[in-house]
């Protein structure tokens, strides 16, 4: 069954799609209820790369209708890195994986709500506490539950979302009951090729989390990694599905293809199809919170701003395992683009970014430069030393923030 995109053409036969497609016209019925068909999804993504600047515009109006000119920040926590089970292929964390990341145990909840604070401080009005692993023991529901408890009574107007795996019965309730907002669980990819993805849990196990948090009142958030090798048909199978599930937010991440995982090596996209993708969610899924999310500078690039006409929301600084573009450059690009930061809107971006310098020129040096010392114009902002790959920069593990004595990117 699909509530979003219908994915049988036999539906809709009318609507089947022979003329290049009309970005505007269908940005304006879907802003008067029309729900996107399987056919317009795959015109969307055939959009030519010299008409894909139109259907962001296009798919822009719905943005601004939506969300106005704020950017939602959200910023990461990884509370328990590496040391995986599962053995999905996308993940530097994984069984097997030769990625040399950070790994850790649990946080202690004073670290972790110190380095949620930074986030905070840096204009975020989301943080998401996440944990590596296939689920949380009731046990480890109870530590983030206590860490959320102290983030929510220092920052109460702060939204706290929980990353924790596949739930078990109760889990989702005693989260709530903690003062957690969201709860994160992405479907990733399309269902017919979650068992190239990863076979150690199902497609339906991630569904069925993401409808225990719901129920039991948590907002719910779920995304993408795209440029894993789906076909167009796959990512149109994937969006129908998290417009089944009535996602509050869809984080669209765009693959960090790691060394030392099965997809290394994996470049599939440039920085017009990452819009194109961006638009097809923001046209199926309207009103909905669209993250830019992990992958954005390397997949991106240049294309970063642009992406904001379409996307709402992003992470500031790092992310898990690899470091994201400077957290400063991350709000001089809202700044420059002319939206505000949400729930800061009474301040320029640029004023955050001038707040994180001064942290950041009272910390120790960091041992690497920032900056990645190539010619690759990505603007990454990272700390490479092996260059860039042939689509912009290869990830860059991350030294810095929850997990190290570094200050983090915030
Ligand atoms: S995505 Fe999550 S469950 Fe899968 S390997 Fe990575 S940490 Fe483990």
């Amino acid at each position: 069954m699909t509530l979003g995109i219908a994915t049988n053409l036999e539906e809709s036969p009318a609507e089947t799609f022979t003329e290049p497609l009309d970005a505007r016209a269908l940005a304006a019925r879907v802003e008067a209820g029309h729900r996107i068909t399987e056919s317009e999804a795959l015109a969307i993504l055939g959009t030519p790369d010299e008409r894909t600047l139109e259907l962001v515009a296009a798919a822009g109006t719905l943005r601004r209708k939506h969300f106005g000119n704020t950017v939602k920040v959200n910023y990461l926590v990884n509370l328990k890195s590496g040391l995986c089970p599962e053995d999905c292929t996308y993940c530097s964390q994984r069984l097997g994986s030769k990625a040399e990341i950070l790994k850790y145990s649990w946080l202690k909840p004073d670290e972790a709500v110190h380095q949620a604070g930074l986030g905070i401080a840096g204009g975020a009005s989301r943080v998401c506490m996440v944990a590596s692993g296939k689920g949380p023991s009731d046990r480890d529901v109870d530590r983030v539950a206590t860490m959320i408890g102290q983030i929510k009574d220092e920052h109460p107007e702060i939204e706290v979302c929980a990353c924790l795996g596949i739930l078990k019965e109760g889990q989702a309730e005693r989260l709530a009951a903690a003062g957690t907002d969201a709860y994160n669980h992405n479907l990733n990819t399309a269902e017919s090729l979650y068992p190239e993805i990863c076979s150690t849990h199902t497609f339906q196990e991630r569904v069925d989390t993401v409808g225990q948090a719901k129920d039991a009142g948590l907002s719910p958030c779920s995304g993408l990694i795209v440029g894993m090798g789906e076909t167009p048909e796959q990512l149109v199978e994937a969006v129908s599905a998290l417009r089944d599930l009535d996602a509050d937010s869809i984080p669209v991440n765009f693959l960090m293809p790691f060394d030392g995982t099965p997809l290394a090596g994996t470049w599939h996209l440039t920085p017009m199809a990452c819009l194109r993708i961006l638009a097809l969610v923001r046209l199926a899924a309207p009103a909905t919170e669209l993250r830019m999310a992990g992958g954005r500078e390397m997949h991106l690039r240049s294309m970063q701003s642009t992406a904001l006409a379409v996307a709402n929301s992003l992470f500031l600084g790092d992310y898990l395992t690899s470091e994201g573009q400077d957290a400063r450059r991350d709000l001089e690009m809202i700044s420059d683009a002319g939206y505000l930061v949400l729930g800061q809107e009474d301040i320029d971006p640029a004023e955050l970014a001038a707040r994180i310098r001064h942290r950041a020129d009272e910390a120790p040096a960091r041992p690497e430069a920032p900056g990645c010392g190539t010619a690759c114009g990505s603007g990454c902002g990272s700390a490479s030393s092996r260059g860039c790959g042939p689509m912009g920069a290869e990830p860059v593990l991350r030294r810095r923030g929850a997990g190290t004595q570094e200050n983090p990117n915030a």
